[in-house]
């Protein structure tokens, strides 16, 4: 059995990595020469768009799949087409555009920041008129660890967020006073079954996640997944969803959802029964569903720009490393490290210590 993946970087990379045990082959399509998955499978070398190799794409591999939601909508019409996709286009094209995530997320009664479409200086001086300051201005495509955005304090901040936009479509939303962030992940099989990973508390820096922490039986867990299952089923969705929220509270607010396997839980191949990798490989081939369930009190820290050695990583006890192959450079997730322990006390301890690590190095 082949599993295609559309992209092969770090997040295909442990897809592919999961899925040997189950005997599965691997495929990618990636333009870069030296994308990181490359060598666990064969690689299509080229576009995204690029008709012949999708064309061969859909025909070698019995089922595609993809790292990154920001697949042109065509290319996943065309492979829809041709072979089983999933999750299937319609959860990509909603999720690759703010303004109808928003939108989608109020039809099934998931709550969001107050927000307004923009597409004029016009009409971003009438939103913030409704909305009020602080508020943050996206581009509704593209926009990922907090890239093509910018935050409005005041009237004087106007101007500069308008021109970091250069005439893009965008979303003006208020700022939510939030107490923390959390992001829930589940996986669903093609037969409708659900399973649903412990909520992750997610430390930003700079717009780019940092920590991802295990919250084992947290009190927002059953809203979460309330709020994900909407989700899930209005999409008819196949695979493994992340969904980011803002705790005000102990009330959620939806961001964003990302249809695939998602950084904030990087900590499942170590501190769950069933990683977020192998699950995803198993809802989409109609297999059971592995138990989500937290072996133990887990973290990850993201290594950002660059790396620290791995000695001084596994230095930590109970620390294991994951190195992406990726050459260094500023603002890119280089690898990632996890961290267990019985306690929370003690998982603390540990964590600081790695995160201490990754300052070092972190040029974000
Ligand atoms: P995003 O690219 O939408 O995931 O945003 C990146 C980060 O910016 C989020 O993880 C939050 O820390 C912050 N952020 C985004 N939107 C809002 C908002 N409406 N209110 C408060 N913080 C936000």
């Amino acid at each position: 059995m082949k599993i295609g993946i559309l992209g092969a970087g770090q997040l295909a990379r442990m897809i592919a990595l999961a899925g040997y045990p189950l005997g599965l082959e691997f495929i990618f399509l990636d333009p870069s020469a030296d994308a990181c998955a490359n060598n666990l499978g064969q690689h299509l070398h080229g576009a995204y768009d690029d008709p012949r190799l999708l064309a061969e794409l859909a025909d070698l591999a019995d089922v595609v799949t993809y790292e990154f939601e920001n697949v042109p909508a065509d290319v996943a019409e065309f492979l829809a087409s041709h072979t089983q996709v999933h999750p299937a286009p319609k959860a990509l094209a909603i999720a690759q555009d703010r303004l109808k995530e928003k939108a989608f997320f109020q039809d099934i009664n998931i709550p969001t920041a107050p927000y307004a479409p923009v597409n004029s200086f016009a009409d971003l001086e009438s939103a913030i008129s409704h909305i009020g300051y602080p508020a943050i201005l996206k581009s509704c495509t593209m926009g990922y660890d907090g890239k093509g955005q910018s935050l409005i304090k005041s009237a004087t901040d106007l101007d500069s967020a308008w021109d970091v936009l250069a005439g893009a479509p965008a979303v003006l939303e208020g700022f939510v006073p939030f107490n923390r962030e959390v992001s829930i992940i589940a996986a669903r099989s093609v037969s409708g079954a659900i399973a649903f990973y412990p909520l992750s508390e997610n430390t930003h820096n700079g717009g780019i996640l940092r920590v991802a922490k295990c919250l084992d039986k947290d009190a927002a867990q059953t809203q979460a997944q309330d709020y994900i299952t909407r989700l899930l089923e209005a999409l008819d969705y196949v695979g493994v969803l992340a969904l980011e929220l803002f705790d005000v509270n102990g009330q959620l607010v939806a961001n964003e959802f990302a249809p695939r396997v998602h950084n904030s839980g990087h900590w499942t191949i170590e501190g769950a029964e069933t990683s977020q990798f192998e699950n995803h490989i198993r809802a989409i081939l109609d297999l059971p569903l592995g138990a989500t369930t937290a072996v133990n009190k887990t973290a990850m820290v993201n290594f950002i720009g660059n790396v620290s050695s791995t000695e001084e990583i596994l230095a930590i006890p109970n620390t294991h490393v994951h190195l992406y192959d990726k050459t260094p450079r500023k603002g890119r997730k280089v690898a990632h490290a996890t961290v267990r322990a019985e306690t929370t006390e003690q998982l603390d301890t540990l964590l600081k210590q790695l995160i201490t690590l990754a300052d070092q190095v972190d040029d974000s």
